[in-house]
């Protein structure tokens, strides 16, 4: 099998995955800020390390998946000014900031479960962790990165960069960055115009704050991530996920507080997907164009048609490859409902295909050799910075193949038993193992057996008693909904759909 290559932000090049320790990976995501609910485009993000983490699984390795929560710190707008978005959020809500947090942090797990993301191993919050934030402060200070005014503590952006590229990440030098910033006023406290809080003073009404040695304040948004990452994967571990937007600062700034704490370069791998948009501009909180999981699931939007299944959504996503833009529209939604269950159609044919052999049954060696390619393909796509789009495509072309196989146009004999049997592991390994899909259709059925066999017994039961006002209340109110209920010569009861 190919080796698993990944695309760096950090080099910019493809290079072969190969972690610290041989077996293991430690993989830290950006995740949500919990003052509101997630829209669409974090769940891409989520949904893209999702896949990332079950392939690494795969691959066999053990993947410790961290994915913080962030419920302290973040400003409104990224400068380190304003209310925080918790507080604020409070106020208007009437409740207090960890009610806030509580309240969406339930409802992102809520929206995860629903898109069948897998949890992270370890889910730490940065308001558990004002220690760890607060000892990484004083070793950046200690280190002379840092300096403090007035219970503020900056990080020294310039100091820092005449030692180490500070805009490494996305390869810019400190002279363009500059100028894209606007220039210090007299009210400002920094010294540079690229520095910024790793804690910030707060005022007397600030509703989150803590004790430090530079009196009450609260961590800047970036260090918690520093924090946590070094506390659960150590001080330099393999990947480091996210979307593209934390790229430029959020990431660039966790770097330089590594490196200025610990004089390492703190991740080996860079990973970033790209934006969700809707009509070309970026899904975003602030922007106010962000489509909410329970509007897609209900239909309940303005530029929606109807409601979308949450495996529908999943699905969509898979079709474009995590480093592309990925343009959000009813008709490319509509194009992944009828794709995927021509996806499922295919895959319940193959799953009920038992082999036989025939006696004079050719081997069609073309074929046998299509297949194998194509099914090979799977890993290859992957292996190559996990093209879950390549793979479809490979299973859009199986499609056909596997549908004549069922239908008899093509003789099963036309290829061996391996050949069938590694087409249906794969084929099963991917849907549900690495991508992570629910064949919806099959548990909704599952799932009104069930209700129908309860009715069925209590049926049963009334009849047992000669209560055949509920019996036959039973049988003609599932009558009216379009179920037929048939006594079997055997005693057994079934059921049918008129
Ligand atoms: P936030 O809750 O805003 O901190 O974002 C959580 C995650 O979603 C981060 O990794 C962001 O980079 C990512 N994200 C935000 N907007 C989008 C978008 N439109 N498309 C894809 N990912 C996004
Ligand atoms: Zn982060």
């Amino acid at each position: 099998m190919s080796e698993l290559k990944v695309y760096n932000s950090l080099t910019r090049t493809k290079e072969v995955f190969t972690p610290v320790t041989p077996g293991y990976v430690g993989m830290y995501v950006c995740g949500p800020t919990v003052y509101s609910d997630v829209h669409l485009g974090n769940c891409r993000t989520f949904i893209s390390f999702d896949i990332i983490y079950r392939y690494l699984k795969y691959l066999g390795y053990k993947v410790r998946y961290v994915r913080n929560i962030t419920d302290a710190g973040h400003l409104e707008g990224d400068r380190d000014e304003g209310d925080d978005k918790f507080s604020k959020k409070a106020r208007l809500e009437q409740l207090e900031p960890m009610e806030i947090v509580q309240k969406y942090t339930l409802g992102f797990h809520k929206v995860m479960e629903l898109f069948n993301n897998l949890p992270p191993t370890i889910e730490p919050t940065a308001t558990g962790h004002i220690s760890e934030q607060i000892e990484m402060v004083k070793q950046i200070i200690a280190n002379g990165y840092a300096y403090i005014v007035d219970g503020t503590v900056y990080f020294d952006v310039e100091k820092y960069n005449k030692e180490k590229p500070y805009g490494i990440l996305t390869n810019r030098k400190l002279e363009d960055l500059l100028e894209g910033t606007r220039a210090l006023g007299g009210q400002d406290e920094k010294k540079g115009r690229l520095d910024f809080a790793l804690w910030i003073k707060a005022k007397p009404e600030h509703l989150m704050q803590w004790p430090s040695p530079w009196g009450m304040g609260f961590p800047g948004w970036h260090i918690e991530c520093s924090a946590m990452s070094g506390k659960y994967l150590g001080k330099q571990f393999d990947i480091h996920g996210g979307g593209m937007d934390l790229a430029a600062t959020h990431h660039t700034n966790e770097i330089a507080q590594s490196q200025a704490c610990y004089h390492t370069s703190p991740v080996n791998y860079w990973l970033h997907t790209n934006m969700l948009t809707v009509n070309g501009a970026r899904m975003s909180k602030t922007a106010g164009n962000g489509f909410l999981p329970h509007q897609l699931f209900t239909g309940d939007h303005p530029l929606l048609d109807k409601a979308y299944a949450p495996m529908t959504v999943r699905f969509f996503m898979l079709q474009t490859h995590y480093r592309s833009t990925l343009d959000f529209s009813n008709e490319a939604l509509q194009a992944a409902e009828k794709g995927l269950k021509r996806l499922w159609e295919a895959y319940e044919n193959l799953s009920s295909l038992v082999y036989q052999d025939i006696d004079n049954a050719q081997l069609d060696n073309e074929l046998e050799k299509r297949c194998i390619n194509l099914v090979n393909g799977f890993d290859e796509s992957m292996n190559d910075d996990f093209n879950t789009a390549k793979v479809l495509a490979n299973m859009f072309e199986l499609a056909p193949v596997i549908n004549s196989l069922k239908h008899g146009q093509v003789l099963l004999a036309s290829i061996s038993k391996q050949t069938l049997e590694l087409l249906q592991n794969k084929f099963s390994a991917y849907l549900f193992d690495i991508f992570g899909l629910k064949n919806e259709k099959e548990n909704d059925s599952a799932l009104l057996d069930g209700v129908l066999q309860l009715l069925i017994q209590i049926r049963k039961e009334a009849r047992e008693k000669k209560d055949f006002t509920t019996s036959d209340k039973i049988r003609n109110k599932l009558q009216q909904q379009g179920i037929t209920l048939k006594d079997e010569k055997n005693g057994s009861v079934s059921w049918a759909i008129d």
